[in-house]
């Protein structure tokens, strides 16, 4: 797959300034057929986790191809349909929200999913058999990579626990209620098969006491290279176990279901960049520091899960290698790299931060009170702005001035 050149990449930041969030749509569109072609004979389906990255632009990329949404709160629910998905292609997947505003997704008639007994029993209660939903177990599988990211595992407050099921046995029987489908989402960093599959059979036993069973959902975890060298996820090898199991299992069960994933990562990480420009080189006794014009608050990733992501210098591709920090412009130790290798940096040079298409715009924020960047799509041979970057007007919008 063809990736943006430097050229076009300069050409982004030359019109547009920076900082800026570049997004490839052929990158998209690549990965996301990449993902369904992995699962052959299978009926699959892709709800693509739109907490990575939601510019309505973006959603409907992806609408386009075939897609379904994973919305994890009602706001992004709303933002779903306005990008013009019907309600029965969004899968509501909510932790810890009122019952209130499970009720306004039911009206909006959106899929729901439930991930508490509590919830469970007061849908049950509110909505006996008229309202399907499904719900989310955690299988207590321990996925890869950092705890923050990894939300199968016996302490974390996702879905309800696979030992639970007489509870939940209980509370749907009491209330006729008709559960249409399964689901886990073990974690965001998953490296091999072995995960999903030990998931995938507890999920398969357990699937045998629900009759009413429309799909079954095995999240996401798949995991994209951040580095030359990375073990990332074997998408073909993973597709082809796990449609080889469900296959059995659907026989089993008697009835052919539907399998479907919420991929973000998958889908856009690779597809984005943030594209900054270096303030100043600072030499200090025993490093030298990069600063540019972003940091923390447009991607966090690398100060809050420890993530790397590689940054290469547009502006010099061809300069010598030097070794450098590279720090942002925050007043907090918002370091982007550490003792990296980048073609030789001046001040005024514009660096180009990967993996930059998941959790960088979705988590950005006004820290410094410093505005969010604009959005650039690559698509189709077109640059297009798809998002102003904020002034000042909009950080302060809401503030009501009582003090003079
Ligand atoms: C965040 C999330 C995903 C997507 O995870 P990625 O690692 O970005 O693929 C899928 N499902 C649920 C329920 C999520 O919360």
């Amino acid at each position: 797959m063809k990736d943006l050149t430097p050229e076009e990449l300069r050409r982004a930041s030359n019109k547009f300034g920076s900082p800026l969030y570049v997004y490839h749509g052929e990158r998209i569109e690549f990965q996301y057929h990449r993902l369904k072609n992995a699962f052959k004979d299978v009926n699959v389906h892709l709800h693509y986790a739109m907490k990575a990255l939601n510019n309505i632009n973006i959603l409907r990329l992806i609408k386009n191809l075939g897609s379904g949404l994973d919305a994890v709160s009602i706001q992004e629910v709303h933002l779903g349909l306005r990008a013009g998905f019907s309600p029965n292609e969004i899968m509501y997947t909510p932790n810890c929200v009122s019952f209130d505003e499970i009720k306004e997704a039911v009206e909006l008639g959106v899929i729901i999913n439930i991930d508490n007994i509590s919830i469970l029993d007061q849908f049950g209660h509110e909505y006996g058999n008229s309202v399907p939903c499904c719900i989310r177990l955690n299988p207590h599988i321990m996925a890869g990579g950092h705890s923050n990211i990894s939300v199968g595992h016996i302490d974390s407050k996702f879905g309800i626990s696979i030992h639970q099921m007489r509870h939940v046995q209980r509370v749907v029987e009491t209330h006729k209620m008709k559960v249409n489908g399964i689901h886990m989402h073990t974690g965001s960093d998953i490296l091999d098969a072995e995960v999903f599959l030990r998931g995938a059979e507890l999920l398969f036993e357990t699937a045998m006491q629900f009759p009413d069973l429309e799909f079954m959902d095995f999240g996401s975890g798949f995991k994209v290279g951040y580095k030359d060298g990375d073990i990332v996820t074997d998408i073909e090898q993973i597709g082809d176990k796990i449609a080889t199991a469900f296959k059995q299992f659907c026989a089993d069960y008697g009835r052919e279901l539907a399998l479907w994933f919420e991929p973000g990562k998958f889908i856009v990480s690779e597809a984005g960049s943030l594209l900054v420009t270096t303030n100043v080189i600072k030499t200090t006794t025993s490093t030298v520091f990069v600063g540019v014009n972003s940091g923390q608050n447009h991607l966090i990733r690398p100060m809050f899960y420890d993530a790397y992501h590689h940054i290469e210098n547009i502006s010099n591709p061809s300069g010598t290698p030097r070794l450098y920090s590279v720090v942002g412009y925050i007043c907090e130790t918002d370091t982007l790299g550490y003792d990296r290798q980048i073609p030789e940096v001046r001040e005024g040079d514009v660096l180009r931060i990967k993996n930059a298409g998941a959790y960088a715009f979705s988590m950005s924020n006004n820290y410094n009170a410093r505005l969010r960047p604009a959005e650039v799509l690559f698509y189709k041979g077109e640059m297009h702005l798809i998002r102003k970057s904020e002034t000042l007007e909009d950080v302060t919008r809401n503030e009501i001035e009582v003090i003079s």
